[in-house]
């Protein structure tokens, strides 16, 4: 078999019907068949046929475009595995493209080293050096776009590796924090810790740092993927933890799909197969516990917007949970969006790469939330709530997981 030839086999089940080109967000905005589902599944044909060079421009360009939040894949009759498609095609153009090395080193420090990257940030903001640069930066586009995506940075909040409880017989589990969560969603992983506890079970964060490899495998960087699957089953398989749950729905899928890899040794399938096992998503696994073992949440009288990020919608298949969740809330208004909202254009880091179409999208969602009449945004992955947040600045809605609004209840603090 050829490196190519799983693209042909996986690619073959799409019988070009069409039916996923009105959910395709790219397509929307373009109009264009080379930007749609079936157009980027007959170019990935035709580069693993040979018929088109890995190192073309435009086929470049209209893979590249993809967001890979999977919607088309999600409403595919034929069952068309897009995602797997896409992540091999795109190996293949990185072996004959590969990425510069300060992109390389960028993504690395993102996934390796983000407490540093976050404090260099509270520093550039706390310092005063960004409030002189502003005027400044706002004579150029791209970079008055990227310090609007930064919103205001509270000190790096400090977590131990266990917390206990008091039964001794409570079980243990274990929060998969990945790159992010102990620095920008500090809150939710505070907010799981805190209901986990009072729900009686003892948590377990990892030491070691550790990130899920979702932005090295759309970026088709398969060997850097690849060590860090290596180390996340270091990490979480082996442990005697009863679950081990992740806050952020975009590594949830990511870790979902590990036994999916190319695993050079059985041993580490079945260990991919046992992580597959415990994993789970934060609020499905409260929602459960709290089902068992009630908590009661002081009421909210505010109104309060759903989002469904792709990869909770598409990938985890969990698209009501959140509001499941929050429904616990006495009082609280929930809206969810339109069944037809797409994407938010974040996309990992789309909106780092193309901040145009990103925009665009995120626009299209914001037009569909009835903004005057909101007060808090839900989302369960923290770059799609950065993103909108980023979004909707100077609006005073709140955007936050909903796990740390569920715990603001539980606590009674003010949600502002
Ligand atoms: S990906 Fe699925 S929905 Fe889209 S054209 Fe192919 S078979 Fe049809
Ligand atoms: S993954 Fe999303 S952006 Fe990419 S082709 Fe499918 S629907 Fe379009």
């Amino acid at each position: 078999m050829n490196d190519y030839d799983d693209i042909l086999r996986l690619a073959d089940h799409c019988v070009k019907c069409g039916l996923c080109l009105p959910q395709c967000p790219t397509y929307q905005l373009s109009r264009n068949e080379n930007e749609s589902p079936r157009g980027r599944i007959a170019l990935m044909q035709a580069l693993a046929a040979n018929q088109l060079d890995a190192r073309d421009d435009s086929l470049y360009r209209h893979l590249d475009n993809c967001l890979l939040c999977r919607r088309c894949e999600y409403v595919c009759p034929s069952g068309v595995q897009y995602g797997r498609i896409m992540d091999r095609a795109r190996e293949h153009i990185t072996q004959q493209r590969p990425p510069s090395r300060s992109e390389k080193f960028g993504r690395q420090l993102l996934s390796r080293h983000m407490p540093g990257v976050y404090q260099a940030l509270r520093l550039y903001q706390k310092s005063g050096v960004q409030k002189l640069l502003r005027p400044v930066l706002k004579h150029n586009k791209k970079l008055d776009y990227l310090q609007n995506l930064m919103p205001p940075l509270p000190s790096l909040a400090t977590f131990k590796s266990d917390y206990p409880v008091k039964t001794k017989t409570a079980q243990q589990v274990a929060i998969f924090t990945g790159c992010m969560g102990t620095s920008f969603d500090a809150p939710t992983l505070d907010a799981a810790i805190t209901l986990l506890n009072a729900l009686g079970y003892r948590v377990r964060l990892p030491d070691k740092p550790h990130c899920c490899g979702a932005l090295q495998q759309h970026r088709g960087q398969a060997a850097e993927t690849q060590a860090l699957a290596v180390n996340n089953l270091q990490i979480f398989a082996e442990q005697d933890d009863e679950a081990v749950l992740f806050l952020a729905s975009g590594c949830g899928a990511q870790l979902l799909e590990y036994p999916q890899r190319d695993w050079e040794q059985d041993q580490q399938r079945q260990k991919a197969e046992q992580l597959q096992k415990k994993l789970q998503d934060i609020s499905s696994f409260l929602l459960k516990a709290l089902q068992k073992n009630p908590l009661s949440f002081r009421p909210l009288n505010k109104c309060v917007v759903v989002h469904q990020p792709c990869s909770q919608r598409h990938v985890l298949g969990l698209p009501d949970v959140a509001a499941q969740l929050l429904a616990q809330i006495p009082d609280l208004q929930l809206r969810s969006l339109p069944d037809t909202s797409a994407c938010c254009g974040a996309a990992g880091d789309y909106m780092l790469r193309h901040p145009q179409t990103a925009q665009a999208l995120r626009q299209h969602l914001l037009d569909k939330i009835l903004l005057d009449e909101t007060d808090i945004i839900v989302s369960t992955n923290i770059g799609c709530s950065l993103f909108i947040q980023a979004g909707i600045e100077e609006r005073g809605i709140r955007v936050m997981h909903p796990v740390q609004l569920l715990m603001e209840r539980y606590r009674g603090k003010d949600t502002g």
